[in-house]
């Protein structure tokens, strides 16, 4: 090539999928910059996934402490410190944050702590020194940002997943808009530490897209444990008192009275201001890169992949577009990442994990067979604590292949990430029954239904 760039590839973003994509491009033998203008690690690392789980297992010590009595322990006197748990947790972010770091530049990465904007198809311009440097390749791996609804009155007095980190002081009341993954694992942690917990979502069951008799379950352990729900509703309103407190107004006309109210109504690509478009690169409908399968934007020499291309916004799943970014412009290997059958978990109480079809999606595809099975978990016995955990396999008669697993209860996201193996080696119900139970463990029941508690079929056209 006759021309000279300052950089074979320029990262804008140090989150997953920007820090993946760097480190392997570098080891490939690439001059790599990358520029963060928060915090390198990105949203899972810094106010996502990682202090969330911290804070999911902080919550579940609830139901530790209810299930130890019956066990024989006494836990008198048990209290519970957010500012200490939140220290911790920073104290936590802090250590991982350098790790990052460190692998960056361990890797001969370039760090840039400051924002960056596309100027151009080999043009990168930093913010905080105002100069222009060139890169051969330019990757975006910005992320995504938590929508707010800013037609709202008093919408400044609500928090996100950015602020919820953060909190001073932890709420004695709250209320959480919305009904998908962030609402519905922070309605879990905090009902979970002691505040009164309310989730308003706007239609009539949490976890959307999810399977139903899934999502029926948790919504109903998680009332058993004390969350409430308000469905059909949304926010009109909200409003500071005197005493401080936020009186948020709904559409129903019922107010509710709390500290602190969270919106966790999705996320958007984080492409605003980033000149993308000026550079000739095509954006989607809510400010997604639009990228083909090897990540590659309209424009060749600028490449996007994570949150910011809006395809299955998942940590792993921008790890894997990164690296296989890396490999295949600066590794001489073509890799084409695979979008189907994502395992997944969510952390709710009771946890959640999916691999696969769900019983809506298998049905509307064609004839299924649904072995579920609901049942009181046998660490639930002792303690008496009111407690149900499900196993779901779906299955296609015609070639017995088993289309999809959902797990809900203890260990849920741990299982998800084996069976997710099952099932993308294409295996069959015949397989899963000649596997060997493991016992006694809730999971053995994945391998032990024999019979259907359903045959869908569908009508002969
Ligand atoms: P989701 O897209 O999962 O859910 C958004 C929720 O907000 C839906 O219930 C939606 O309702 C509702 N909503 C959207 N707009 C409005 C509005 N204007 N007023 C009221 N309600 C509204 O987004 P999240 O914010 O929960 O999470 C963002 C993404 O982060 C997820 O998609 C996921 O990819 C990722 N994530 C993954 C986690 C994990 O793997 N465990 C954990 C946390 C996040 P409706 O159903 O009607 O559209």
């Amino acid at each position: 090539m006759s021309e000279t760039f300052d950089y074979d590839l320029f990262v804008i973003g140090a989150g997953s999928g920007g820090v993946r994509a760097a480190r392997i491009a570098a080891q490939h033998g690439a001059k790599v910059a990358i520029a963060e203008e928060h915090r390198v690690g990105g949203t899972c690392v810094i106010r996502g996934c990682v202090p969330k789980k911290l804070m999911v297992y902080a919550a579940g010590f609830a139901d530790h402490f209810e299930d130890a009595a019956g066990y024989g322990w006494s836990h008198a006197g048990a209290t519970f410190d957010w500012a200490r748990l939140i220290a911790n947790k920073d104290h936590e972010i802090d250590r991982l944050n350098a790790i990052y770091i460190n692998n960056l530049v361990k890797a001969g990465v370039e760090l840039f702590m400051c924002r960056a904007t596309v100027k151009g198809p080999h043009a990168v311009r930093i913010e905080a020194e105002d100069r222009v440097v060139s890169a051969r390749v330019v990757l975006v791996a910005t992320g995504g940002y938590p929508s707010t609804d800013e037609t709202l009155p008093g919408h400044e007095l609500a928090i996100s997943s950015n602020e919820v980190f953060y909190l001073e002081r932890q709420p004695k009341r709250i209320a959480i808009a919305g009904g998908g993954y962030i609402a519905v694992e922070f309605a879990g942690i905090f009902n979970g530490l002691g505040t009164d917990t309310t989730l308003v979502y706007r239609r009539d069951e949490i976890l959307r897209g999810f399977d139903h008799e899934a999502r029926t379950l948790i919504r109903q352990e998680m009332e058993a444990r004390g969350v409430k729900f308000v469905f059909h509703d949304i926010f009109t309103e909200l409003a500071r008192q005197e005493d401080g407190a936020i009186r948020a107004s709904l559409r129903s006309g019922r107010t509710l009275t709390v500290d602190e109210v969270m919106f966790a109504i999705g996320r958007r690509p984080a492409t605003k201001g980033l000149g993308l478009e000026a550079a000739g690169v095509e954006l989607g409908a809510g400010g997604a890169v639009l990228v083909d399968e090897h990540s590659r934007s309209s424009v060749p020499s600028i490449y996007a992949v994570g949150d910011v291309t809006d395809r299955v916004n998942l940590t792993p799943v921008a790890i894997r577009e990164g690296h296989a970014f890396a490999d295949t412009v600066f590794g001489g290997k073509k890799v084409v990442v695979d979008h189907r059958l994502v395992p997944s978990a969510v952390f709710s109480q009771p946890e959640f994990g999916t691999v696969g079809l769900t019983e809506e999606e298998a049905a509307a595809e064609g004839d299924v067979d649904v072995y579920s099975a609901t049942f009181r978990p046998m660490l639930a016995t002792l303690s008496g604590r009111h407690e149900k955990m499900l196993m779901k396999v779906l299955v296609e008669p015609k070639s017995d292949k088993v289309l999809g697993v959902h797990v809900v209860g203890h260990g849920a996201g741990e299982l998800a990430q084996v069976l997710g193996i099952a099932v993308k080696m294409g295996a069959t119900k015949s397989d899963f029954d000649a596997t060997m139970a493991v016992h006694p463990t809730a999971a053995e029941e994945l391998v032990t239904m024999r019979t259907p508690a359903r045959r869908l079929r569908r009508e002969a056209a």
